[in-house]
């Protein structure tokens, strides 16, 4: 099922590129593996799938310990400022930043273990008290803020849209972001290298490919439904 799924998604992608006149290559997807076992995620890479996403840093490391070192991990929950310590040099990405004193926590943590860490700044684009990360008008002064990190490799943006019964309606968030982004890229601040939009889940993935997203963040599309409320976590 999830080697049927995944080529779904893939082909999906694919066309949302064609269509919008993109190189399919430009896309990366990210199976969300977050709550599935191991065994879910050991058959998606012998579909060729390598990259996955985690939300939990424990998760995360308890996964990657026992899953072969070619798996690439990221980051794309929230980040409390006590993990980031144990998170640091095990993903390639932390999507999810989304404050200036968690920037400064890794920050601090990375010079510490010497360490240069590629990250997003998560933008809550459209302003939904229940989700986490900076106003679109807030995101230059923080890029600029982060840029004098010397530790830290901005490479972008994430959102997280709105949980919509439509897709088309996210559309606009997603215009958007990409608008923030294309501009951001315009103003080449010095150590600062926009060449990433996290943007798109599985009910949207479509529209955000359409909209200029470089990575979508794909769970229930290719591992199903998750069941929370099995899990002690
Ligand atoms: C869980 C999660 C996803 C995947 O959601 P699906 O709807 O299952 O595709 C993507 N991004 C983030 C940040 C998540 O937490």
């Amino acid at each position: 099922m999830i080697r049927e799924q995944l080529s779904e998604v893939r082909q999906n992608i694919h066309d949302a590129c064609i269509r919008g006149g993109r190189r399919p290559e430009e896309v990366t997807l990210i199976a969300v593996s977050k709550t599935k076992p191991e065994e879910m995620i050991q058959e998606a890479i012998a579909c060729g799938q390598y990259v996955f996403g985690e939300n939990k840093v424990q998760e995360l490391c308890r996964k990657q310990a026992c899953l072969p070192e070619t798996c690439q991990w990221h980051m794309i929950g929230h980040l409390q400022r006590n993990k980031v310590r144990e998170l640091l040099g095990k993903t390639v990405l932390i999507h999810s930043v989304d404050s200036r004193r968690l920037a400064e926590k890794i920050e601090e943590e990375a010079a510490l273990q010497q360490l240069s860490v590629p990250i997003l700044l998560e933008i809550n684009v459209a302003q939904e008290e229940s989700k986490f990360g900076i106003s679109c008008e807030e995101a230059e002064d923080l890029v600029r803020e982060i840029s004098q990190m010397p530790h830290l490799k901005l490479k972008g943006f994430m959102t997280i849209a709105p949980n919509v019964e439509d897709p088309e309606q996210n559309r606009p968030i997603f215009r958007k972001l990409h608008d923030l982004f294309i501009d951001m890229q315009r103003k080449n601040i010095d150590n600062v290298d926009m060449q990433i939009l996290s943007m798109g889940m599985t009910n949207d993935y479509v529209v955000a490919v359409e909209e200029g997203a470089t990575m979508v963040r794909v769970g229930t599309g290719i591992f199903g439904e998750r069941n929370y409320g099995l899990k002690s976590e």
